[in-house]
């Protein structure tokens, strides 16, 4: 009985009226792979592979790269598994990416910027994803970290799909990508919203600095429009929208993130069972209307208040 407890599945994320949302996990090592499936993962959201290379010096060959790629996609046969491009920055710099000293790092030469500022690297990992992809049955979906322009989503894109890979998308956490979303994913296969950097640079708050955490809250109705934003261009054309930042393991913005438009979720897995329990809890239609009350409130506080107040008028 222990066995069968323990192998039941766990259904998918889904709303009250039926429409799926696939819950995936947030992960920065392999290891984290089956616990992640055991939880009920449904795929992985985020892939964060700057989080395998933290303590190198020099960059990662394609040989050492494709073998840990291709133990994770292994752990999600069949499944969709999205991995980010190294996104060097001011939390999590990488020796071998950037070394300039700079004032104001969150707004520096990081994410696809430092990237493509040493292409080669870039070019070696999506090599090394592509060999991996070619021994594996997982659905892998590449991404580029901070991308604020549509000429950095062509750039990706073509860089991608010129080594075979089938799906590339851009994280949407600048805020000028969630303002042209509509164009950036004309040539993106997809969009992740990353709420985390996007809260960050719409309210001016560093996200490592202990004295503006009040700033940092991604149910700002500004970051809500953001989202709403993304959103809409991802259902205008036929795209879809994850977000893959912290917000998402926040159950009740999780509904309101789905009422703007995301079609996906990720977050870390210890989150993925109150998600997928709050969810099912609402139809499509009053997702929306949760996230039009959000939306009209003034500031965070209000916006988690008012949402709160008209789900208990819910029957
Ligand atoms: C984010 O910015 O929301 C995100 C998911 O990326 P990271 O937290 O790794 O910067
Ligand atoms: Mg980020």
């Amino acid at each position: 009985a222990r066995a069968a407890l323990a192998e039941a599945p766990v259904s998918p994320g889904r709303l009250a009226d039926g429409s799926p949302i696939p819950l995936l996990a947030n992960l920065g090592s392999a290891e984290g792979a089956e616990q992640a499936a055991v939880l009920g993962a449904e795929g992985v959201g985020l892939f964060r592979t700057e989080f395998l290379f933290l303590d190198s010096v020099t960059a990662p060959t394609v040989a050492e790269q494709s073998a840990q790629y291709e133990r994770m996609l292994r752990a999600f046969h069949g499944k969709k598994v999205v991995v980010r491009a190294l996104d060097t920055g001011a939390d999590k710099p990488l020796a071998f990416l950037n070394n300039a000293r700079e004032e104001n790092p969150a707004l520096g030469l990081r994410g696809l910027r430092a990237l493509r500022a040493s292409e080669n690297i870039l070019r070696d990992q999506l090599t090394a994803l592509a060999q991996a992809d070619a021994v594996t049955d997982a659905e892998l979906w590449v991404m580029a970290p901070m991308v604020a322009t549509v000429d950095e989503t062509k750039y990706f894109a073509g860089l991608a799909r010129e080594r075979g890979l089938r799906t590339a998308g851009v994280m949407v956490e600048v805020p000028s990508a969630a303002l042209l979303a509509d164009r950036i994913l004309a040539h993106a296969d997809f969009a992740s919203i990353g709420t985390n950097d996007l809260t960050q640079y719409t309210l001016a708050a560093d996200r490592m600095l202990g004295t503006v955490t009040a700033f940092q809250d991604p149910w700002n109705p500004a970051v809500l429009r953001l989202v709403g934003e993304v959103g809409a261009a991802g259902a205008a054309l036929g795209k879809p929208v994850g977000v893959c930042g912290e917000a998402a393991a926040d159950p009740l913005l999780a509904v309101v993130l789905v009422g703007l438009g995301a079609t996906s979720l990720s977050m870390s897995a210890a989150a993925l069972a109150d998600v997928r329990a709050e969810l099912v809890r609402y139809t499509t239609t009053q997702a929306r209307q949760l996230a039009a009350t959000a939306l009209a409130a003034d500031g965070a506080g209000a916006a988690r208040e008012a949402a709160r107040a008209l789900l208990l008028t819910f029957t």
